[in-house]
């Protein structure tokens, strides 16, 4: 099931509690007539939920780039493309942020904004319990959550530093809520979102892409059969042909992947697919672009559909089916 937040809802209310706030503008008609957006998004980035940072630390390894091959591959598709996409940062959440760690964020911060994509905030760390407000107490929710993104602008600070530029130099005031908000956290993550300044992105399609990429969902990956890889991309493509019908007459549409290696490795054809299943859905032609208009104005909308798939799946498999 698709769960559509009403953007308009979500203005008045964000709008209801901080007077003008603009959310009402217009949106400006930035994308040329004839034509598609597809706002191609990437979280958990410059290095990727599926490896924690612990995991770099306790390699001994000289080279540990090694860990910004997957970020690397799929720059390297995007300028195949022609494509600019969104990156939204996440930071080393529970591990030390060592100069090493630093280091390596330095490197795939430097690599995404050298090749033109847009950079935007996830989060310090990627706590169900912050980022979902699951103990269902607001002023808590937003306190926790707002310390959470300070702390992921101080890190970046730093990180900054060793490239010697400032963080207002690379970083565009956009921010994506882990889980895409999931539950009741949205609402507290936008008005955060808000007091910082920052255009809050939801979703129009989940890819996907991410089911048993990290500790907390490998679980599903089995549960679903998509230990096999084919498996697993076949669903995605599934995904975006289904958004493709859904979203065929929007003009900017976004669509949620994440830095990981099973990403990196099938990027190239879901582009592929992307393209062709927009234009068939559309009649237009696709832009991998980033239109000003997703850069300035929040839309809330997320697409739970893929949760909701793998919470039945859980359920059936624990009844038996
Ligand atoms: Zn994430």
């Amino acid at each position: 099931m698709m769960i559509k937040r009403e953007p308009i809802l979500a203005a008045i209310f964000v709008c209801g509690l901080f007077a003008c706030c603009g959310c009402n503008a217009p949106i400006p008609n930035d994308v040329p007539s004839g034509k598609i957006a597809v706002v191609l998004t990437f979280d958990d980035g410059p290095i990727g939920e599926e490896v924690s940072a612990s995991d770099i630390l306790k390699n001994d390894s000289e080279n540990k780039e090694v860990f910004l091959k997957p970020l690397n591959r799929i720059l390297d598709t995007l300028a195949n493309h022609n494509a600019q996409a969104v990156f939204y940062i996440l930071g080393p959440g529970n591990t030390a942020p060592t100069d090493e760690l630093k280091r390596l964020y330095a490197k795939g911060i430097e690599s995404i904004h050298q090749r033109g994509h847009i950079l935007g905030y996830h989060a310090y760390s990627h706590d169900f319990m912050i980022w979902t407000s699951l103990l269902n107490i607001p002023s808590i929710g937003k306190t926790e959550m707002f310390a959470d993104l300070l702390r992921l602008k101080n890190f970046i600070d730093d990180v900054m530093n060793i490239i010697g530029a400032k963080q207002s130099d690379y970083f565009t005031k956009i921010f994506r809520q882990p889980y895409g908000g999931m539950g009741k956290g949205w609402i507290e993550g936008e008005n955060v979102s808000f007091w910082l300044g920052w255009t809050y992105h939801g979703f129009d399609i989940d890819s996907g892409d991410w089911i048993g990429t990290n500790v907390h969902t490998k679980f599903n990956r089995n549960l679903n059969g998509f230990a096999d890889e084919r498996k697993h991309t076949n669903y995605v493509i599934e995904r975006i042909r289904k958004g493709a019908s859904k979203w065929s007459k929007a003009k900017v549409v976004d669509i949620l992947f994440h830095v990981n290696s099973f990403t990196s490795n099938h990027l190239d054809e879901w582009m592929g697919e992307i393209k062709s299943s927009f234009e068939l859905a559309s009649g237009r032609d696709v832009l991998f672009v980033v239109p000003d208009s997703y850069l300035r104005i929040s839309d809330p909308v997320t697409d739970e559909s893929v949760s909701t798939d793998m919470a039945v799946s859980f359920v059936e498999d624990l009844i038996g089916r």
